[in-house]
């Protein structure tokens, strides 16, 4: 003989903690603590300027076992005090006990010293508590961060990408959208697809030289111009392969990074100009997330970086954009371009690929306001 359980659905009343939490957002009523010491227990934590979770408000990234002095709680957030400026965060993420170093997330520092505080060339690979991580299939590979020695230190991560270099990428193919849907313009793959190479090939320059070369050139000095200006710099490629998809890669900026900046050449042979890819004007696709939350500021990094161009001199294609949906902007949760400096008979001495970086420098500074 056996009694079956119904289970009882219970309806949850609004509670009535969100009140209180609407009342320690207002400045005046944050309330102070004596001030002590806690640590960051996340592999990134963002630091912001207000108590409340806002894409403009985002000051910096802390990392693990970065050590802070709290001055003020409201219970869900937590005011840090850092270079003598008030700064909040959240405070889930904090702990009091001084955090043991760890190995077993991707995030990794190579200076061994027993603190996981991500130091100067730090490598990162794509931890699987990342979101969106689990769409990626190759991730073995790791970017490596670079910390600015300027004395007037930024504060800022900017991920750069060298287009391609990921050997046996077009073999493996990932989803173009992380809920599935098709693509809405074409591109190395068409229109309709719902899926496409985990990462292309490339093209070849008119003068048999192969791109992914080229963008490797101009990552490392884009890296050096960046790192002259005060920003980190995640570069996600520093050799001929790494093995990070282009979701990888867009996943490892997402959780490491401020922007995210993708180095290309078109394939065509007129040399056109430089040009970003914007997010195609397609409803469907600008509701989708992450785009919808993140394309107007993909487009404010494009229109910044192609004025830095053009303010260097570089010749720039029709209005400096171009409609297109890519796995990266599919993925991306921070503001992220995919630049075309050129195409396949365009110069790229090394006096080109000076002024390129410099320009997209100066775009990067004017992106952040500086
Ligand atoms: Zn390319």
């Amino acid at each position: 003989m056996s009694v079956k359980k119904k289970k009882k659905i219970q309806l949850h009343k609004a509670a009535p903690v969100l009140a209180a939490t609407a009342f320690f957002l207002t400045a005046g009523a944050f309330p102070a603590l004596a001030g002590d010491t806690v640590y960051v227990n996340c592999d990134v934590l963002r630091c912001r300027s207000t108590a409340e979770i806002r894409d403009n408000n985002i000051v910096s990234n802390l990392y693990y076992g970065e050590k802070l002095e709290r001055v003020g709680s409201s219970g869900e957030w937590t005011a840090v005090m850092i270079d003598g400026k008030k700064y909040y965060v959240a405070s889930s993420y904090l702990t009091t006990e001084k955090p043991s170093a760890k190995s077993s997330s991707g995030v990794q520092t190579s200076s061994g010293t027993g603190s996981s505080q991500q130091a100067d060339g730090a490598q990162i690979g794509l931890s699987g508590s990342y979101r969106y991580a689990e769409f990626s299939k190759i991730n073995t590979g790791k970017a490596v961060l670079y910390k600015s020695q300027s004395q007037n230190r930024k504060n800022k991560t900017v991920c750069v990408n060298a287009g391609h270099g990921t050997s046996g990428g077009s073999s493996v193919k990932t989803l173009c959208h992380p809920d599935g849907s098709p693509k809405v313009t074409g591109g190395t793959t068409g229109a309709g697809a719902t899926s496409a190479v985990a990462v292309s090939g490339g093209m070849t320059f008119a003068d048999g030289t192969a791109e992914s070369k080229v963008t490797l050139v101009m990552a490392k000095k884009l890296k050096e111009h960046l790192l002259e200006q005060g920003y980190d710099v995640l570069m996600i490629r520093e050799t001929d392969d790494v093995q990070l998809d282009n979701i990888a890669r867009t996943v490892i900026a997402n959780n490491n990074a401020d922007c995210h900046i993708a180095l290309h050449w078109d394939s065509t042979s007129s040399d056109k100009g430089a040009f970003y890819m914007s997010v195609p004007n397609n409803s469907t696709y600008r509701a989708m997330e992450p785009v919808a939350s993140c394309w107007q500021q993909h487009h404010k990094l494009g229109d910044a970086l192609i004025g830095g161009l053009r303010e260097a001199g570089v010749k720039i294609f029709s209005g400096g954009s171009m409609e297109m949906d890519l796995t990266q902007t599919s993925y991306s949760t921070i503001p992220s371009i995919d630049i075309e400096l050129g195409d396949k008979v365009s110069d790229h001495s090394d006096a080109t690929l000076e002024k390129l970086a410099a320009g997209l420098t100066a775009g990067v500074n004017d992106f952040f306001g500086y």
